[in-house]
């Protein structure tokens, strides 16, 4: 019998395509998928739970991080604040034989590809630009200059697309997932 190597999956895709709504619904709906909790420099937004959803951290235990090799990827997100993936939990994941997600930006898959170009790269994607501008504005959580920034972003992001190796449309978020975790090789519900 041969076993298959465990693989990392990459989701990424533009701004407000979803990526959150889609990691909280694996998180709720597949806790068997083992998704990695990156470090941010920014605020926890209400609800928020450090070690849940993100590693809060400073910039200088950032900045640390960064030189001393500890990061898989990391990018300066919307041109504010830092994110990146903690190297050591994914790597023992994967050794142990079990497949592991990421959820970044686009910036980070492209490091990801770099240094581990066996991973599989998935682009989560709007029904429609249309569609992508609606949820950008819909959830008023950002100020206008903020949006304009985060449109800005998408534009140059959705055309990011040939380069990976399958889109997932999130045209609803439970279709989305189950077929993001048919992808990693796992039972979806
Ligand atoms: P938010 O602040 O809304 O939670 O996330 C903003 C953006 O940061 C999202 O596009 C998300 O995919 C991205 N992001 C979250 N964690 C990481 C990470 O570890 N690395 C990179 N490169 N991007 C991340």
């Amino acid at each position: 019998m041969t076993t298959q190597p465990a693989r990392l999956t990459v989701l990424a895709g533009p701004t407000a395509v979803g990526k959150g709504t889609v990691s909280a619904d694996i998180r709720a709906r597949y806790p068997q998928v083992w998704l990695s909790v990156s470090m941010t420099t920014r605020a926890p937004r209400p609800g928020e739970v450090d070690g849940v959803h993100y590693h809060f951290v400073s910039a200088e235990r950032f900045e640390e991080m960064v030189e001393r090799g500890e990061l898989l990827e990391w990018a300066v997100v919307h041109g504010r604040n830092r994110y990146g993936t903690p190297r050591g939990p994914v790597e023992e994941r994967l050794a142990a034989g079990e497949p592991a997600l990421l959820e970044i930006d686009l910036q980070g898959a492209r490091q990801v590809r770099a240094s581990m170009p066996d991973a599989r790269f998935v682009f989560l994607a709007p029904p429609s630009w249309d569609e992508l501008v609606r949820r950008l504005v819909g959830r008023g959580t950002e100020d206008e200059e903020e949006r304009e920034r985060r449109l800005a972003t998408a534009r140059v992001e959705l055309a990011a697309e040939p380069e990976f190796d399958h889109v997932v449309v999130n045209d609803d978020v439970h279709r989305a997932t189950d077929e993001l975790v048919r992808l990693m090789g796992l039972a979806a519900g």
